[in-house]
């Protein structure tokens, strides 16, 4: 494209909250056939809310709750925001000071982030591990069937379990719901119209990520990826040929957004995935991902 091209195409992105990072992205995203979005706040509204939690050793929830709060306290994962959360909650259910979790939560030693697993750390010497079945298996820790039957159901619905344990036993679960964007759907079938197919990348379990894909019209699904993971999968795509968009929010996202042929940063993410994005879209609606596309391959047509 025309420098001048280039600079009317960025500035009508710009007045819009598409910024496109320079000729080259805008070239680049006109190629785009496949595009792999990222579930956990991309897809999803990215605001999990806490629907379910159950103890599975005799520790008290509220014990249980305030362990994980501790725990969560300095990790910046939406899931972690939604425990802590409803931690406090709890609290004043009890009719506690709801801010006693917060103190509790400053004691937390040797925080530790595992990504795409969880969480672990010393919460009055105790170890206390918050995530999925990954974080479990990499520090041994045994799920029962009873936890199984617990997970399968909530997957299938959909949701997302987080499991919790202390000292190497499994203690207890929480149950997230974390509902499509209401765009979500149009977006995809619209991309569909233009030729460009969606995929479905998350480090969430299988059933959950499945469950969630088809509610929003994705039929490839690569589930219990780790943010290395994601970006390998993306250089696999690629050398099958592949014009490859990655759409992410989180510092998660970053080594795929870097990998990817044309990076988007979603709702103007973390500063690291700004960073790593050719495009950021200022507003977190999905529909800016179409925006993005449509104006490149406006562009580009015209200067041919
Ligand atoms: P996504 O790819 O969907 O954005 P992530 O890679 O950030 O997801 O996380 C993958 C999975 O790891 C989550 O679904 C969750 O099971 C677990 N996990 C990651 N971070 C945390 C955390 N802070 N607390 C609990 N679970 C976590
Ligand atoms: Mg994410």
């Amino acid at each position: 494209a025309t420098p001048t091209a280039v600079m009317v195409a960025t500035g009508k992105g710009a007045s819009q909250g598409v910024l496109i990072k320079g000729g080259d992205a805008l070239e680049k995203a006109h190629k785009v056939n496949t595009i792999i979005f990222d579930k956990t706040g991309t897809l999803t509204v990215g605001k999990p809310v806490v629907v379910n939690s159950k103890a599975f050793s005799n520790v008290p929830l509220q014990y249980l709750c305030e362990m994980v709060a501790a725990a969560e306290a300095n990790s910046e994962h939406p899931l972690a925001k939604a425990v802590v959360d409803h931690a406090r909650k709890l609290r004043q259910q009890y009719g506690l000071s709801p801010d006693r979790g917060a103190e509790a939560a400053a004691a937390a030693d040797d925080f530790e982030v595992h990504p795409g697993a969880g969480v672990s750390g010393r919460v009055n010497g105790k170890l206390v591990l918050v995530g999925n079945r990954r974080l479990m298996l990499k520090f041994q820790v045994p799920i029962g069937g009873e936890v199984e039957d617990y997970m399968l159901e909530s997957e299938r619905r959909a949701q997302t379990t987080i499991l919790v344990a202390i000292d190497g036993t499994l203690a207890g679960a929480f149950t997230v719901a974390d509902p499509p964007k209401p765009e979500a759907d149009l977006v995809i079938s619209y991309l569909k119209s233009i030729n460009i197919s969606s995929i479905m990348v998350t480090g969430d379990n299988l059933a959950t990520a499945t469950a969630i894909a088809e509610q929003v019209g994705i039929t490839t699904v690569f589930a219990e990826t780790s943010p290395l993971g994601k970006a390998e999968k993306i250089k696999e795509l690629q050398a099958k040929g592949l014009v490859i968009a990655m759409v992410g929010d989180g510092v998660n996202d970053s080594p795929a957004l870097v990998a990817a042929d044309v990076g988007m940063a979603i709702g103007a993410g973390t500063d690291v995935a700004i960073e790593a994005a050719d495009v950021v879209l200022m507003k977190s609606n999905l529909e800016d991902v179409a925006t993005a596309i449509d104006l490149s391959r406006k562009t580009l047509a015209r200067i041919r």
